[in-house]
C-alpha cells in the first residue's frame, strides 16, 4: 500500500517536538503540506528547520500560537484558513495526586487538552464537509482507558477525547469526513524523555533502558513489555489520514502495546 497525500493539506497541532513531530514528518514524507504548530516561534523555526533537513522536498510551514486559548485559534486560522486533514495531538501530562489537583490545573488540562481540539475541529471541519472528503484525527492515550490512579486529570482529559472523537464521526456521517482516536501508551517522547531522565542518570542506564522499566513497572499488562517510539504512533495516524483508510471512523486505534487488557 502506497499512501499519497499529495495536494492535502494537513494541521498536526503541538508538533514541535515528540510524536506530534513524528507525525508531521510522517504526513510530510507521504506528500501532504503540513502545518507545524507550538507556541514559540523559535521551537516553530527550529522544527521546520529539522523537517527540511530530514526531507528536503517536504512542503512544510509553521504557526506559532497557544491553542488552549481562542485566541491562538484566531491567529492559526488567520495564518491557514484551510486544511484537509487536522491532528489535534496537542497535550499535555503529569502526575498529582487527586488530592493535591487544584482546580486550576483540572482547567488547564481541560483547556489544552480537550478544549483546544473541540475549538480546532469546529473550525476546520465545516469546509472538509463542503467538500466532502476529510480527517480527523484526536491523539488520545491508553490512559483514557486504563485511568491512572497518579493522574486522574489526565485521564479524564484522554477519556473526553476518545467521546469527542466517537461522537463527532457519528455526527459527520455519510459526509466523507472521518474521525477517529489513536492512543499510544508510553512512547519516547522529549517530554518522556525528559520525564526519564534522572531515572536514567541515577542508575546509569540508556534512555531506552529507561522507558522500557518504566513500562514493566508502571504499566506491567504490556505486551510489548517496552516504550515505543513516536514514529511507530506516527505510523498508525498516517494510515489514519489516508485515503485508503476510508472504513475506518469513529474507531479508537490503539498503538499501546497491548497494555488495555480487552479485545473489545
Ligand atoms: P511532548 O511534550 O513531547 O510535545 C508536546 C508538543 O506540544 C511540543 O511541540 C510543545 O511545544 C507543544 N505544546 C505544548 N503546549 C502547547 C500549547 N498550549 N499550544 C501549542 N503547542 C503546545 O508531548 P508528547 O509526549 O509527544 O505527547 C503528544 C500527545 O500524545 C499528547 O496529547 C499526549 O497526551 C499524547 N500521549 C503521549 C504519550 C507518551 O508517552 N508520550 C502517551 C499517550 C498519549
Amino acid at each position: 500500500m502506497l499512501i499519497d497525500l499529495t495536494g492535502k493539506t494537513a494541521i498536526v497541532t503541538g508538533s514541535t517536538a515528540g510524536i506530534g513531530f513524528a507525525i508531521a514528518q510522517g504526513l510530510a514524507a507521504s506528500g501532504a503540506t503540513v502545518i507545524i504548530n507550538g507556541r514559540k516561534q523559535e521551537s516553530v523555526d527550529s522544527a521546520l528547520k529539522q523537517l527540511k533537513e530530514a526531507l528536503p522536498k517536504a512542503q512544510v510551514r509553521g504557526v506559532a500560537a497557544d491553542l488552549s486559548t481562542s485566541e491562538g485559534l484566531t491567529q492559526l486560522q488567520a495564518a491557514e484558513p484551510k486544511a484537509d486533514i487536522l491532528v489535534n495531538n496537542l497535550g499535555i501530562y503529569g502526575q498529582k495526586d487527586f488530592f493535591e489537583t487544584s482546580d486550576e490545573l483540572w482547567q488547564e488540562f481541560f483547556d489544552v487538552n480537550v478544549l483546544s481540539g473541540v475549538r480546532v475541529a469546529r473550525a476546520y471541519v465545516p469546509a472538509m464537509v463542503d467538500q466532502g472528503w476529510g480527517r480527523v484525527v484526536f491523539i488520545s492515550s491508553e490512559s483514557g482507558l486504563n485511568i491512572p490512579s497518579d493522574m486522574i486529570h489526565y485521564g479524564f482529559t484522554k477519556s473526553a477525547n476518545l467521546s469527542i472523537a466517537r461522537g463527532l464521526a457519528k455526527r459527520l456521517a455519510g459526509t466523507g469526513v472521518t474521525v477517529n482516536a489513536v492512543l499510544p501508551g508510553p512512547t519516547m517522547s522529549e517530554g518522556v524523555a525528559e520525564m526519564l531522565k534522572p531515572m536514567a542518570e541515577e542508575k546509569g542506564i540508556s534512555m531506552q533502558e529507561a522507558g522500557d522499566k518504566f513500562v514493566k513497572a508502571k504499566r506491567p499488562s504490556s505486551i510489548i513489555q517496552r516504550i515505543a517510539s513516536t514514529e511507530e504512533v506516527a505510523n498508525m495516524v498516517v494510515y489514519t489520514c489516508s485515503p485508503q483508510a476510508s472504513a475506518t471512523t469513529g474507531a479508537a486505534l490503539r498503538v499501546e502495546g497491548g497494555i488495555v487488557d480487552s479485545i473489545g
